[in-house]
């Protein structure tokens, strides 16, 4: 497994279902084909030329269209909160928000808070430890002139979001690319003033205990971190896993015990015929199956193996990706100050935010290779601003450019590097996604 983390160096918006007319929403996670789309755009970048064919692409489908699993990516590993937790329905001071039942583990949910005494209700699968932004605008017509009195609203997850989550692949092999250094990504991106991320990779060892796995009671509670598409013996639509593969996976016969399950529906895009996929009924992400053994019980390596398979179908899609983690409340934050950007990323997004990342990458590159064998670099700020291609920038972007040209030699050239990197994604997704 690779633990990957995202930081949102702008807003990201990324595609949801809820969309109406007036409004465009933005999912509260990272869906694991959004992360997927991603990579396959800077895997493309960095290996192959521009206009690639990747129908008979063997390595490019073995990464993206089969072995490699794209987990989706929350604030935490416990952002998700479970369908079958329970919590005061109107929870309007911070005991009260900590009270929390899980049903799956700790039986029925009690008929009133603890707390004040309103009544409990049953989480719908909501995503804490994550901040919304709106941007309302008067709304546009096919002329882009303003629409009569007409406004609408986009949502955005606010830059300085972080994101966390896995892929399921081998760090020492076909994903050894991904976890050398961290990267420019593209996440939901259309436009040159969102979808910017910066994503480090990782190798990170399975867990060596799986506590939704109670033993003593025989039971193992599986939980969906994205939506499942499950279908029946004869392929209807099914709320529930296929007991025959999870008996299989487990290694023990199963059966279900419990489920608690929202509907959703999964669609999707296909990159690479650039046709809709079919929309399949589909259980929500953060639903709840609870297994029982009655023959027998799993050993770590069968649980093991459940966990990395996922379950249902469309699963190199990044649907199915299930946990076997028991869910603790995750600690909320304070309130503080967002993450302050470092200086060189501030820069970064300066300016691909003014356009000139081409514009300047190879001066860039060239003059931080000259300070960093230690010579006297041959031109400074003023001179490159001299230039031809420098002269009609606007006063803020002739800023950035000074500012970029006096910073040291590693940062410059990190500064070099990150700019290089966002070009090249930019440039692989342009054509595609009109
Ligand atoms: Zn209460």
């Amino acid at each position: 497994m690779i633990r990957v983390e995202v930081f949102a160096e702008q807003p990201l918006h990324l595609g949801s279902q809820l969309d109406a007319g007036w409004l465009t929403d933005t999912h509260r996670f990272v869906p694991g084909s959004v992360l997927r789309g991603a990579l396959a755009a800077l895997w493309l970048a960095e290996h192959r030329p521009p206009k690639p064919d990747t129908t008979s692409d063997m390595e490019f489908q073995r990464l993206f269209e089969g072995g490699v699993r794209f987990g989706p990516l929350y604030p935490s590993d416990n952002a998700l909160r479970p369908l079958s937790v329970f919590g005061c329905k109107y929870a309007d001071d911070d005991t009260c928000r900590r009270f929390s039942h899980d049903a799956a583990f700790d039986g029925a949910a009690p008929a009133a808070c603890p707390v004040c005494g309103s009544p409990v209700e049953a989480s719908k699968g909501g995503v804490d430890g994550v901040r919304i932004v709106e941007h309302t605008r008067v709304q546009l017509d096919e002329h882009e002139r303003a629409a009569d009195g007409q406004l609408y609203t986009r949502r955005a997850l606010p830059a300085g979001t972080q994101f966390t989550g896995l892929i399921d692949g081998d760090p020492d092999g076909e994903l050894a690319w991904l976890v050398q250094t961290e990267r420019s990504v593209l996440l939901g991106g259309r436009r040159s003033t969102s979808g910017l991320a910066t994503l480090s990779a990782r190798a990170e060892a399975s867990p060596p205990s799986f506590t939704g796995f109670v033993s003593d009671q025989r039971r193992l509670v599986v939980r969906l971190l994205a939506p499942g598409i499950f279908v029946d013996t004869v392929g209807r639509p099914s709320w529930l896993p296929d007991v025959t593969e999870l008996s299989v996976t487990l290694g023990v016969p199963v059966a279900v015990d419990a489920a608690f399950a929202r509907p959703t529906f999964v669609s999707g895009w296909h990159a690479v015929s650039n046709l809709p996929k079919p929309r399949d009924f589909a259980v929500a992400a953060g639903s709840v199956f609870v297994l029982r053994f009655d023959a027998g019980l799993p050993d770590h390596a069968g649980l093991r193996r459940l966990w990395q398979a996922g379950l249902g179908l469309r699963r190199t899609e990044g649907n199915g990706w299930i946990t076997l983690q028991r869910w603790n409340p995750p600690v909320l934050p304070s309130a503080g100050p967002k993450p302050a950007l470092d200086a060189v990323h501030e820069l970064f997004v300066q300016i691909v935010g003014y356009g000139i990342g081409p514009t300047i990458v190879d001066d860039l590159r060239g003059w931080a290779q000259q300070r960093h064998v230690g010579a006297a670099p041959s031109s400074t700020a003023e001179d490159i601003l001299a230039k031809q291609r420098y002269l009609l920038l606007s006063p803020a972007a002739r800023d950035a450019v000074r500012a970029a040209f006096t910073l040291p030699a590693d940062d410059a050239e990190r500064l070099a590097r990150l700019i290089n990197d966002w070009t090249r994604a930019r440039t692989s997704t342009r054509g595609r996604t009109a």
